[in-house]
């Protein structure tokens, strides 16, 4: 594992490693540091993913408000750089604060503008104020615009082909998720679960503020979420009724100083007064002067599955099983990159020629219609259940399924059918729950 303090440094290294891997992907966890296993869960699903994993380890200045812990802030680099060492990071990017900001703007390495507002001379990344004006925005101005300047640097500087946000800052996650669909950054956004205590209270480093007291007294935030989740799970689809059930948990700790109960859409963080697919039930509530936050999300919808192993591990036999079992759609993933294959072939597009294969596929609409004994598979409403089953298919498709782009757009299709009815399915990529197998 190697540490970079300099931009200039890391990108070599970077440059060094993609050119002795040039098909290697890049897996990248930007953090404050004071690494727990909240983080490390980030990076262990970064390196199953990826063949580089790079950690950013960054007490980022802009997303403190002036009365903030900004000073206080933990920082363990040392530890960190342990932790990152055992968990099989390839490298840490430590910069001090004047590398990333310049030096003119900060008097001292620990002093803290005020918001990112008051930075008129640079460039700031500002993020839709519908998703900021709410939720930790209200209590935090310029925290978010100053999370996703910095992480629209890290990117930059990285350059990584996945990035991974813990679903505990779920406003971040929403916000980043936006700038990297309007900005058209070649970055896949990888959400992962909350990781607690057996308590319940979601590992925070701002834990460590509190008192083994108030460390009690702080499980009632994860207590009130389940509450909320229990009407929700009886039928319950009221956001009124839900945020109601969630304030009366919390209003049993009196030290509790509650900031919100919110349930908003999970993407465009808007409130919602009836859950139709999926909601976020979001707190944040002080504890002395420590401020906390917990979410949780309800889904009114049927599950994704994903079935993920090596070649030869049974995936598709347990596939077909459990949707017969749960009574969700079987979807026959390999269907699909038989029918795009079928079409370039149909096509006559030379099947190595990625950007023209890439152009095919996101115009392409795949329908899977499930028949009495098989599935019916149509391509732009053509029927190919038949033709993707040929010898010339089967050559060529594993050409097809290797190209970043294909995956991209099928993985996309994949979960829309997931979002409609609940879907089980092999491959990683898809799936809102994974179960890996082993030969
Ligand atoms: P931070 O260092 O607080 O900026 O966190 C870095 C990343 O770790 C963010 O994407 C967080 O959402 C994520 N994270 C922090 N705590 C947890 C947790 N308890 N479970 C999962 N992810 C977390």
């Amino acid at each position: 594992m190697r540490l970079f303090t300099t931009i200039t440094a890391l990108r070599c290294d970077l440059t060094v490693r993609k050119a002795q891997r040039p098909d290697g992907t890049v897996g990248f966890v930007p953090t404050l540091g004071n690494l727990h296993l909240g983080h490390l869960s980030l990076i262990r699903r970064a390196k199953l993913d990826n063949d580089i994993v790079v950690v950013s380890v960054f007490v980022n200045p802009l997303q403190f408000g002036p009365q903030e812990d900004f000073k206080q802030y933990p920082r363990t680099l040392e530890q960190d750089l342990k932790r990152c060492e055992e968990t099989g990071v390839d490298v840490v990017f430590s910069p001090a604060p004047e590398i990333l900001l310049g030096s003119s703007l900060l008097s001292s390495p620990t002093a803290t503008p005020t918001s990112t507002l008051d930075l008129p001379t640079r460039t700031q990344v500002i993020p839709p104020q519908s998703m900021t004006d709410r939720l930790c925005g209200s209590a935090r101005p310029g925290h978010f615009p100053g999370v996703t300047t910095i992480v629209a640097k890290l990117l930059n500087i990285v350059r990584p082909n996945r990035v991974y946000f813990g679903q505990k800052d779920a406003q971040q996650l929403a916000i980043i998720r936006r700038m990297v669909a309007d900005l058209d950054w070649p970055v896949e956004v990888i959400a992962c679960p909350i990781v607690r205590e057996t308590s319940g209270l979601a590992l925070s480093s701002r834990n460590r503020y509190l008192s083994p007291e108030q460390r009690q007294q702080a499980e009632a935030l994860y207590r009130s979420l389940v509450r909320g989740e229990q009407i929700f799970n009886q039928g319950i689809l009221s956001a009124a009724a839900i945020k109601q059930a969630v304030w009366s948990e919390l209003s049993n700790v009196s030290v509790l100083k509650v900031d919100y109960v919110e349930l908003v859409d999970p993407e465009t963080l808007k409130p919602i007064q009836n859950i139709e697919e999926a909601g976020l039930l979001a707190v944040a509530a002080y504890i002395g002067s420590t401020r906390l936050i917990d979410n949780i999300v309800l889904r009114n919808r049927r599950p994704i599955l994903a079935i993920d192993g090596p070649a030869g591990a049974g995936k598709s036999t347990v596939t077909r099983r459990l949707s017969e079992a749960l009574g969700l759609m079987y979807l026959d993933t390999g269907a699909m990159y038989r029918a795009v294959t079928w079409l370039a072939m149909q096509s006559q597009v030379a099947l190595q020629d990625e950007p023209a294969i890439a152009e095919l596929v996101h115009q392409c609409q795949i329908d899977l219609v499930p028949q009495q004994d098989t599935l019916q598979v149509l391509i732009n409403q053509q029927d190919v259940t038949e033709g993707i089953r040929s010898p010339e298919v089967t050559a060529n498709v594993s050409t097809l399924a290797a190209q970043p782009a294909v995956r991209q757009a099928l993985v996309k299709q994949q979960q829309s059918y997931g979002r409609k009815g609940g879907i089980v399915a092999e491959g990683r990529d898809i799936g809102t729950y994974v179960f890996p197998m082993r030969n």
